[in-house]
């Protein structure tokens, strides 16, 4: 079968031959992959920009860790999920061993594996996976809102982790899908106003007011405190970091109320400075958000059957597995929101 792989420590990624993996072992199940979303994260894997060295162990390696499929194969003692159902996957899986897994927090783990960054993911027609990472679809939802899971997983936990409550202003910095996710489910969850940043991003700034997000700001024609204080009314209770550009903690410090919290989920390459002193005497928290957990797959996929229909707007460009590279080279352009690719 042929599979979207990244063959070594260099930028780029190449479709290539792979075996057709075997019967799933214990506890596995085999899937046939329907929709694969490329990540902000596979885009960084696939350009080899720094921050992704402890990926080199694992590689060649099949990318692809947002998606949903068809059981194919059980292997022994899996009762569920069975051949036929519908599933997304939790790519992260825990040891069950370590400190952090004793102590249940799984989502801690400190070996754990993930899949399409450390073992095979679902840029292929055929992935294995954990039964017990399997999430069955709700009826009405299907395979590429399914893929749509992880990302909004990843946004529902950053606004955990910030500890959002209803009539929150927020502002969210960044345009891309978490960007979108986080501002979507922001608004979902009752905070007011919800303004979305970008910079020079006006083909996802267009997609995000599709979706509902009224409030975005195109930081190429407006200075985002001028803009939020004309939206809000002055600065906001919460800021949501998405891009990865070191001056947008700076940025997002500057628009915080007294004793706001600012969530960073972007991945920096590079070291970040800002103003200390000014964090001390504001009172400003900064919170580290990261992937997200089981609860977060239960909670998401339980929405996806209720609302999912709305966030298809998300998806931009389907694709078939074999314009892989072209799917990456669109996502790395910002010229696409979230891109499907459909082995
Ligand atoms: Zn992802
Ligand atoms: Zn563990």
């Amino acid at each position: 079968m042929k599979a979207l792989r990244k063959r070594g420590a260099e930028p780029g990624l190449s479709i290539v031959e792979v075996p057709r993996p075997g019967a799933p072992c214990a506890g596995e199940v085999l899937i046939a992959v329907e929709a694969a979303g490329i990540c902000g994260s596979d885009v960084h894997v696939y350009e080899w920009t720094s921050g992704y060295e402890w990926m080199r162990a694992a590689l060649p390696l099949t990318l692809g860790h947002e998606f949903a499929g068809r059981v194919v194969e059980v292997g022994e003692g899996v009762s569920e999920p069975v051949p036929g159902d519908l599933v997304t996957v939790q790519p992260t899986a825990s040891c069950s061993a370590c400190a952090a897994c004793r102590r249940g927090h799984p989502d801690l783990c400190t070996a754990k594996r993930t899949l399409g960054l450390t073992r095979d993911g679902a840029f292929a027609p055929l992935v294995t996976a954990p039964a017990a990472s399997c999430f069955r679809l709700p009826s009405g939802v299907d395979a590429e809102l399914g893929a749509l899971t992880e990302p909004l997983c990843v946004a529902a936990h950053a606004l955990e982790v910030g500890g959002l409550r209803l009539g929150h202003s927020v502002v969210v910095l960044g345009a891309g899908t978490i960007g979108q996710a986080i501002a979507l489910l922001a608004k979902r969850a009752g905070a007011a106003p919800v303004i979305l940043a970008g910079l020079d991003d006006a083909p996802r700034l267009a997609a995000a007011r599709d979706l509902g997000i009224e409030h975005t700001v195109d930081l190429a024609a407006e200075d985002l405190e001028a803009a939020v204080t004309r939206i809000a009314g002055g600065k906001v209770e919460m800021v949501l970091e998405a891009t990865g550009v070191p001056v947008s903690i700076r940025d997002g410090l500057g628009i915080l109320q007294r004793r706001g919290v600012l969530v960073t989920t972007g991945i920096h390459a590079e070291p970040v400075a800002f103003d200390l002193t000014g964090l001390v005497r504001n009172q400003h928290q900064i919170r580290g958000s990261h992937a997200s957990t089981r609860r977060d797959f239960e909670t998401v996929v339980r929405l996806l059957g209720e609302e999912g229909d709305r966030l298809r707007a998300m998806i931009t460009h389907r694709l078939p597995l074999e314009d892989g590279v072209r799917g990456f080279e669109l996502s790395r352009q910002r010229s696409a929101l979230k891109v499907m690719l459909r082995p």
